[in-house]
């Protein structure tokens, strides 16, 4: 039984650069013995992951992030049963945030900004999707 799930969150004040590499790392580290895949995009200060893979241990993922002390705010915007999965070429992609450029944005949003607050969960999901057509993702498989 797979699932995909989707949330948004809102780094504390001292994520950086160097903390997201840590987060993506330990993801690429955990995320194949569990069997999640997904993506994870940070721009402004914002968080936005999508998480595949077995019920359960999506389940037991979500809930760890959700306490972690390094971002608050956790908004869950979508959770689905699926037959497959769209992100499975990525242990934790990362989106290429040089592709997510203000025409891309404004295509799905009021303004030229990531606020997956402010949009459906179906839109941030258009977003991603868009994304990975465009080969604006990358990381390790
Ligand atoms: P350890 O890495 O050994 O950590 C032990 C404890 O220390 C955990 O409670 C952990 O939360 C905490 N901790 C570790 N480093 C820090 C730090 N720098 N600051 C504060 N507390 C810390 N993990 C995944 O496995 N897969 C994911 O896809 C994933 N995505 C994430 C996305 C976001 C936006 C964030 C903020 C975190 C994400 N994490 C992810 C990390 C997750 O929240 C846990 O920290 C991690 O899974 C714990 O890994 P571990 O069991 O190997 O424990």
């Amino acid at each position: 039984m797979l699932v995909r799930l989707m949330y948004a969150s809102r780094a504390v004040a001292t994520v950086d650069q160097d903390a997201l590499i840590a987060i993506l790392r330990k993801s690429q580290a955990n995320n194949p013995g569990a069997g999640i895949t997904g993506v994870l995009c940070f721009s402004e200060g914002v968080f936005l992951q999508v998480l595949e893979g077995g019920r359960s241990a999506v389940n037991r993922l979500y809930h760890r992030i959700a306490t972690d002390p390094r971002h608050d705010d956790v908004e869950l915007l979508c959770y689905e049963e699926i037959g497959e999965r769209r992100f499975a070429g990525w242990s934790m992609g990362q989106v290429n945030l040089s592709r997510l450029n203000p025409a891309l944005l404004l295509k799905y949003s009021e303004r030229p900004v990531l606020d997956p607050y402010a949009v459906s969960g179906r839109v941030s999901m258009s977003l991603f999707e868009e994304l990975m057509a465009t080969a604006s993702i990358v990381g390790q498989p």
